[in-house]
């Protein structure tokens, strides 16, 4: 149960003073509903404001509080344009106050020959002054033009100074807190309190150490959230899983394993004997061989008797999974089965009984093979594969489904930097591929201006004059997908006309399933030439006789996802290139970021640079992984706070696993205030 003491915190925010339907609907769209996501809706920046006995030109530019009297209103004529309204200072100077719209206001806040003060950013008009849109109050209410004033983040309908006094409210509800913080810590950085810290936050943006210690609270109750998911998956008994070398023996490959995967099959093969259940992250880059080695611990759990699930993110790789491991595996007497939202009626029915019965010994699928309904007869292993989307959460209700949970492995190709590995798969234990199968020349990339686009249609049509095959991807518009496909159809349209109905295919994420498993189809077996598509292909596709990229709008990527497209090419052993098309309006970070791409291939590289790159307050995770970011702990948070937070809370469940002792009671506030929902299920089961 949630302590009490944070009940008037999780109140919904239209519990708090002033807050109506209107305002919670306009609070909403920036995610805050409850009273405890207003507390943690921090200003980030800050007014500073100049009080003047006049105007004058130092102060040009200036946000500056005056006192005026107005002496004439000037309406426009025609109803167009601003109203004006003339006021004077105490050295005589005429200072115009501008209004774009509502003169109505106008007139009532300024009534001629009545004295106000008035603040907002002094600009020269002539050898006059101006101020547009001023804020105004009555002599002696100064306290509402304060000389520094928070600003916070805003949505449409909501003014600075609302935003504040619902801060305030919210922060009227803060109770005080036990300390979950190991005291010596806390010593250590002089923090003040979790509720002084807050008042801080909120009064003054500039406040870096009660910021930090906020930040704190958030990467420690992420620490102890994963810890304690990781205790109640390995509470509960698995099933030992050793397998006998008969199917894995008999696998034919058309290669060598590289040391990288011979050595992490090791550590899996020895996770999976062990009737605790695995918790393993997987990490190798791009083309780095993961699939070999989930199939190699599929049938480890096969041989020992169990089945295996492979869940891919996307109905196109769900599909290319199933034709390889089918290949592959029909052969060996192993019984290989596909199940995604489009497997419906009688396929879909006969999928659930074989895997109840026992007969289907591997299932590949999207989302839909965890679902309620689908029962295994005995499920050893479940394989993740590029997880973007299987938060912890999902990671949660896996864990807890089973009476005997599988073993888990969790394979990504979005190279994670250390510190991000231990915030959003702290409760895993690693393997790392660190070496590429041999034979392959790193990709090419090169940087080029949209301006020169003419000319790379004219290369393209060399490279499949020549046999070659590529793919051609539109960036993301808007994040709306019914944009990107549109941007994406007029791009094929263009390259259609330009080399031939037969020869160009699309995928968009708009597609029905069946028209984008034909359009793939088409261009692995090479009748299409040109694949364009949005990036729904990011991850997984396999095509190694595809060995030219081109990124459209390739500032608007994320790296990681940058480097996902450009893994889909040099998979072959002939030479690839990557075209990475810029627009003419770069950002110097945007500038930095694509010659990161152009100067290296390592995905770890690229990653804990982006990291470096991104500026200060920008928030980790979100768009990059998909994953819930942080919401008070900024990137350089995070990399100093995570690994403290990790042994604070690894120490805490050391001492007192129950959180019964007043420190483990105060961490479960903590806990509450980030993970919510999320906390109890924790809690429970920890
Ligand atoms: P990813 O790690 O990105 O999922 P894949 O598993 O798709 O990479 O492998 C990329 C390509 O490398 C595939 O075509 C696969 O057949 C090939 N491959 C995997 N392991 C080896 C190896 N040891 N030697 C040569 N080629 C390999
Ligand atoms: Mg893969």
């Amino acid at each position: 149960m949630r302590p009490d003491i944070l009940n008037p915190l999780f109140a919904e925010v239209e519990a708090l003073p002033g807050v109506g339907p209107q305002i919670a609907k306009a609070l909403k769209r920036i995610g805050i509903t409850l009273a405890v996501d207003m507390l943690y809706h921090l200003p980030t920046g800050v007014i500073e404001r100049i009080r003047a006995p006049a105007a004058s030109s130092v102060l040009l530019g200036r946000t500056v509080i005056l006192e005026l009297t107005p002496f004439e209103i000037r309406s426009p004529r025609s109803g167009r344009g601003p109203t004006r309204v003339f006021a004077s200072d105490s050295d005589g100077n005429t200072v115009s106050l501008i209004y774009f719209n509502n003169p109505g206001w106008a007139k009532k806040s300024l009534p001629m020959g009545e004295t106000r003060i008035v603040s907002g950013k002094l600009e020269a008009y002539g050898d006059e002054w101006q101020i547009i849109h001023p804020e105004v109050v009555a002599v002696g209410a100064d306290a509402d033009l304060p000389v520094r004033e928070p600003v916070y983040p805003l949505t449409e309908g909501i003014t600075n100074k609302r935003m504040r006094e619902l801060a305030g409210h919210a922060l009227e509800r803060a109770p005080e807190l036990g300390e979950w913080i190991e005291p010596s810590l806390l010593e250590r950085e002089g923090w003040r309190k979790w509720q002084a810290a807050l008042a801080e936050a909120h009064a003054d943006p500039a406040a870096a150490e009660a910021r930090r210690r906020l930040a704190y609270d958030e990467v420690f109750a992420n620490q102890l959230a994963l810890l304690l998911l990781r205790q109640s998956s390995r509470r509960k008994r698995g099933a030992p899983l050793a397998g006998d070398g008969q199917l894995t023996d008999a696998l034919k490959l058309p290669y060598q394993l590289t040391n990288a995967q011979r050595r992490v099959i090791g550590e899996i093969r020895g996770d999976m004997e062990q009737s605790v259940p695995m918790l393993r992250l997987l990490q190798g880059d791009v083309g780095s061989g993961k699939t070999l080695v989930a199939l190699e611990a599929m049938l480890i759990a096969v041989e020992a008797g169990a089945q295996a699930a492979l869940l891919a993110p996307t109905e196109i790789l769900a599909r290319q999974h199933f034709d390889t491991l089918s290949k592959q595996l029909t052969s060996l007497g192993v019984h290989v089965a596909i199940l995604t939202g489009r497997e419906k009626g009688k396929a879909r029915e006969s999928v659930l009984m074989g895997l109840a019965a026992g007969s289907i010994d591997i299932l590949v699928g999207t989302h839909a093979i965890f679902q309620e309904k689908v029962a295994y007869k005995k499920l050893g292993l479940a394989v993740i594969d590029e997880q973007h989307r299987f938060g912890v959460s999902q990671r949660l209700l896996l864990s807890q489904k089973a009476e005997r949970p599988p073993h888990l492995l969790v394979m990504t190709a979005t190279p994670i930097p250390r510190t991000l590995t231990l915030t959003q798969y702290g409760e895993m234990d690693v393997s790392r591929i660190d070496e590429m199968p041999p034979g392959r020349t790193p990709v090419e990339t090169r940087v080029i201006s949209d301006e020169k686009l003419a000319d790379v249609i004219g290369g393209l049509g060399r490279h499949i004059d020549a046999g070659g095959q590529a793919y051609w991807v539109c960036p993301l518009v808007e994040e709306s997908e019914s944009s990107d496909a549109a941007a994406a159809e007029e791009r094929s349209r263009v390259l259609r006309l330009r080399f031939g109905e037969g020869k160009v295919g699309l995928v968009h994420g708009r597609m029905k399933g069946p028209e984008k498993d034909a359009v793939m189809g088409a261009f692995a077996s090479g009748d299409l030439a040109v694949l364009v598509a949005t990036t729904v292909i990011e991850v997984g596709v396999d095509v190694p006789n595809s060995t030219l990229m081109v990124v459209e709008g390739a500032e608007r990527f994320g790296l990681a996802q940058l480097h996902q497209l450009r893994g889909r090419v040099g998979r072959g052993t002939g030479k690839s290139i990557c075209l990475l098309i810029r627009g003419d309006k770069l950002t110097e970070t945007a500038r930095a970021r694509l010659a990161l791409m152009r100067e290296s291939n390592d995905g770890f590289r690229i990653a804990e640079e982006d990291l470096r790159l991104r500026g200060p307050g920008e928030i980790l995770g979100t768009r990059q992984s998909g994953e819930e970011g942080f919401k008070v702990a900024r990137a350089e948070d995070v990399e100093a706070l995570a690994p403290i937070a990790r042994s604070d809370a690894k120490l805490m469940l050391e001492r007192d696993g129950g959180l019964a002792g007043p420190r483990g009671q105060a961490a479960r506030t903590c806990l509450y205030l980030f993970e919510r929902d999320q906390a109890i299920a924790l809690i429970r089961s920890g």
